[in-house]
């Protein structure tokens, strides 16, 4: 809606197939932008494979790497030119920044951009600036907690009863997994789920139900928030498209924090009933 007005064309494709993404690259491409893990339903990328199709088209590949943050998984090492973060998530880690950041190894393509990021003024502020550096300092232990607790809480609902089905990267028999065992040194805090019963009622009932996860948008912080992609943080994409995606109405998220995994799960097991 803002860049085509500048004649800027953007075509969409499933990166978890490079054939996708090889079919969709013409001679005008100049960036190819993907995510992995995605939000909220945890696709992986082989990053290093779409590398090799950016080079051969002579376009720059960007991978958004908020979901694994540089703990977890680092894309210029497999073959990427820029590797964007939401520092408001893990970088940040305690919900009380929002920033970005855009890290490369050429100096070229650096100047670049930053001297569109002082001409147009995405300047971050020394305080956004001083509370994502002492994020970051703590940045490793959080994420092997993170890690942790995701692990078992994902485990756990796999077999609950209750529970349809549970979106997490490391799970040995999810589609992503030999690629994501192989470019991430593990599987993270973010975690999807469906209900058996995925009437609005029960989704909702669960949504509120819960006391150490709290009902909230964003991700990556210390303390645990449920999501319902759905009516928050997906809501501006139509329904259609959504679904079309696989995102259904009762997806709930899971940002897991760093508290005590078995009260977690005590918490969701009283939730989910
Ligand atoms: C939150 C998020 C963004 C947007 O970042 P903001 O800091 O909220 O602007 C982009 N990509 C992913 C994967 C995210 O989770």
């Amino acid at each position: 809606k803002v860049w085509e007005r500048y004649n800027i064309k953007f075509i969409f494709v499933d990166t978890t197939n490079p054939a996708n993404v090889q079919a969709a690259v013409t001679k005008n491409t100049k960036l190819i932008w993907l995510e992995t893990p995605t939000n909220p339903l945890m696709n992986i990328t082989d990053i290093e494979t779409i590398a090799v199709i950016a080079k051969s088209a002579n376009a720059l590949l960007c991978v958004d790497n908020t979901f694994a943050s540089p703990y977890l998984q680092n894309p210029i090492d497999l073959g990427a030119d820029i590797v964007m973060h939401s520092a408001t998530k893990y970088l940040g880690g305690h919900s009380d920044v929002i920033q970005g950041c855009l890290m490369m190894n050429d100096a070229a393509l650096r100047e670049k951009l930053y001297f569109i990021q002082k001409s147009c003024g995405a300047v971050p502020g020394p305080m956004d600036c001083f509370l994502v550096l002492r994020g970051i300092k703590t940045l490793h232990v959080r994420m092997r907690q993170h890690c942790e607790n995701g692990e078992k809480i994902a485990h756990w609902l796999r077999k609950h009863p209750k529970v349809a089905k549970v979106y997490w990267p490391g799970f040995e028999d999810s589609a992503g997994y030999a690629i994501a065992k192989k470019q991430m040194r593990g599987f993270g805090g973010m975690i999807s789920f469906e209900l058996k019963d995925e009437s609005e009622k029960e989704v909702k009932r669960v949504l509120s139900a819960t006391h150490l996860f709290s009902l909230a948008e964003s991700l990556g912080g210390v303390e645990s928030l449920i999501n319902h992609p759905a009516s928050m943080t997906h809501a501006s994409i139509p329904k259609e498209e959504r679904i079309k995606n696989g995102l259904s109405e009762g997806l709930i998220r899971l940002s897991v924090g760093i508290e005590d995994a078995d009260d977690l799960i005590a918490d969701l097991n009283k939730a989910i009933g």
